[in-house]
């Protein structure tokens, strides 16, 4: 296995043993809920990078819409649909492997799409234009995407998403990029600091297990050291960046 395909598979090892795969929580996703026209039953939502799928069941539980969810990760897949059918929610909650940019549905067969801390493995500009052609005319997309809230980061902050997310923008620019893939601007707001807290606190409890299973390995300890710097630099950066929610609707 070449360096970068085992790295991959640390990453998913040590994130997939987590609740959420990304900084998000329930009360950020019910806010973004209550910006789009109630999704009853009947209506269909596609979750986009669902990983296990956190959101996707706050999406079951606040909506009676049937749910698609799809990930490139076969196991999360997996996890998920076990865990829909504990609950019962099997007839309405179907994970798939796939891969976001080549979404493989019919032309409008979505009342909405729904992406948290993923659409940046397409490209968000790029994953909105994708994704338009899914949504019925007039439909909604909801996604959180890493954005500079300001214009000055520390050099720290600056030089680590140089290596980590070049494509970083302000928000004006991704709402502008919404608008030319498009889509108009229903709203949008920042994720508060204690939705990240809650993923480091998780993250931290998590890499001392991790690095015991991999005792000496280069690739596993890489994978550790970018998660401690990552939560290192957010807590000495805050401010200077977030997670935006954009909420959206097909034009
Ligand atoms: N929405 C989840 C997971 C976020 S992590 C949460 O907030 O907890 C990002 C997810 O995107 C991972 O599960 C990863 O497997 C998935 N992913 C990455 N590239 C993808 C692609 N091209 N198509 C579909 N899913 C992808």
């Amino acid at each position: 296995m070449v360096s970068g395909e085992r790295i991959r598979n640390f990453v998913y090892e040590l994130y997939g043993a987590l609740p959420r795969q990304g900084p998000g929580s329930t009360g950020s996703t019910r806010r973004a809920l209550s910006r789009i026209p109630p999704l009853g039953a009947g209506s269909r939502v596609l979750d986009l990078g669902c990983g296990r799928g956190a959101q996707t069941f706050d999406l079951a539980r606040y909506t009676a819409a049937e749910i698609v969810a799809l990930d490139i990760h076969p196991p999360y897949v997996a996890d998920l649909n076990a865990r829909a059918a504990a609950r019962g929610l099997a007839g309405r909650v179907r994970a798939e492997v796939g891969d976001m940019l080549r979404p493989a549905f019919p032309p409008a067969s979505f009342d909405c799409i729904w992406s948290e801390g993923a659409i940046y493995n397409a490209g968000f500009e790029r994953g909105l234009a994708a994704w338009r052609p899914l949504l019925k005319p007039g439909g909604h997309v909801a996604v959180t995407e890493l954005c500079w809230l300001r214009s000055d980061p520390p050099a720290e902050c600056a030089a680590f998403f140089a290596d980590e997310y070049p494509d970083m923008r302000a928000v004006p620019e991704c709402l502008a990029g919404v608008e030319r893939a498009g889509y108009e601007v229903v709203g949008h707001f920042v994720l508060p600091r204690s939705v990240w807290e809650e993923f480091y606190a998780a993250l931290e409890r998590e890499i001392p297990a991790f690095t015991a299973r991999h005792p000496g390995d280069r690739d596993a300890l890489e994978v550790a050291r970018i998660s401690e710097l990552e939560i290192a630099v957010f807590r000495r950066c805050a401010g200077s960046y977030g997670y935006v929610f954009f909420i959206m609707r097909r034009r």
